[in-house]
């Protein structure tokens, strides 16, 4: 553990977990957060949930499990740098993801869509709700019983309304404040991983292809670093070289740019990154070309048919499985059953936010296909 900045979280000011419980020992809070975060079932699932592709579609391609470990790799390498509390944003970078459906961004508004009129569905919310709520595996308690400061940070954006709902945790979207720097970095760091394997699996899948990202400067810039140090490079070797340089070039523009936020906020202690704008961020010559890139990937990845096709059969696999438990709720396992007496939408949301891919898709097999007979 490297030694903390004064405006980092450390353990002796955390706000504690709702259910007190003796100090770890030998491990921080924030690494048993850690722990408990990597042992729950929802954390096993995310190794079978889409990230862009769809889980069978290939094996090289990231899942929400890879995914996840790149966030928290990059997230900690950042803290470690910055004098920030590594424990804390690795345990935030873990669960970031928890709460998404299967099938990625389609499953989410899809089920979203179903919820309209019941409270909605938001993958954010729905990783808190899980980790408060929904694991089951502590004999005194729902939930995994995190820090304060875990929880603040797994939930990155939530609505007036629900944030209503929430109380002390609810607050900052109130009030417009800020969370810890470890928060903000998890949430950076999330999207410097995804802006970069998504590029990768984009040319793996064949959707796109590197003359087309020519049209992207960080991406070309890097393009002709490579083929000045490794002239004649091709295929893999080169995407690689390719990619690692622009993930080392947001990676340290962040930290320069994070530091002068830091020096000129004034900001001291960690209880001050509350009150000022959000520190961890990019300079203002590399953020016009992150736009850039982001519109390339959504115009040419996100939005290619081949996904887009993929994207409609899952929006009618959730929709039709929302459809058939809330006519029909005894088709729901016994567990749910019993939730859904008390909220039938969120109960039969909760169930089908927790299937993977391949769940989802055997499920739907199971109840619509003629033939069918295996329960
Ligand atoms: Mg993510």
């Amino acid at each position: 553990m490297n030694a903390l900045a004064s405006y980092a979280v450390s353990e002796a000011v955390s706000r504690g977990r709702t259910h007190e419980e003796p100090h770890p020992g030998i491990r921080s809070e924030f690494q048993r957060d850690r722990d408990r975060i990597v042992h729950c079932t929802a954390f096993r699932r995310l190794e079978y949930k889409t990230q862009v592709f769809v889980n069978h579609e290939g094996d090289l391609f990231r899942t929400r499990l890879t995914h996840t470990i790149e966030v928290a790799q990059i997230s900690r390498g950042i803290a470690r740098t910055l004098g920030l509390n590594e424990d804390l944003t690795e345990a935030i970078a873990l669960a970031h993801d928890l709460g998404h459906t299967a099938f990625g961004h389609a499953g989410q508004d899809a089920l979203n869509q179903c919820m309209k009129g019941h409270g909605g569905f938001e993958h954010n919310l729905q990783s808190l709700r899980i980790v408060d709520e929904l694991e089951e595996r502590y004999a005194a308690f729902n939930g995994l019983n995190l820090t304060y400061e875990t929880r603040e940070g797994i939930l990155k954006h939530c609505s007036p309304v629900n944030a209503q709902k929430l109380g002390m945790l609810g607050e900052r979207f109130l009030l417009g404040r800020q969370p810890s720097l470890e928060a903000q970095l998890a949430n950076l760091a999330d999207e410097i991983a995804y802006n970069n394997h998504d590029i990768d699996d984009g040319l793996r899948s064949g959707l796109i292809t590197l003359d087309q990202l020519n049209e992207v400067d960080l991406f070309r810039e890097q393009r002709e670093q490579v083929a000045r140090d490794w002239p004649g490079l091709e295929g893999r070797r080169q995407v690689h070289e390719i990619i690692r340089r622009m993930i080392n070039l947001m990676v340290r523009d962040l930290i320069e740019q994070t530091r002068t936020n830091i020096v000129r906020s004034g900001v001291r202690m960690h209880q001050d990154v509350s009150r000022v704008p959000p520190l961890v961020g990019y300079s203002d010559a590399l953020k016009p070309h992150l736009v850039v890139l982001k519109r390339f990937l959504h115009q040419n990845l996100y939005r290619h048919y081949q996904v887009l096709r993929m994207t409609n059969k899952a929006q009618h696999i959730i929709a039709d499985l929302f459809d058939a438990f809330m006519t029909e709720p005894r088709l729901l396992p016994p567990r749910f059953q019993q939730r859904a007496q008390s909220d039938k939408a969120r109960a039969i949301a909760d169930y089908i936010a927790g299937m993977t891919d391949r769940y989802a898709i055997r499920e739907h097999r199971r109840l619509f296909a003629v033939g069918e007979v295996s329960l």
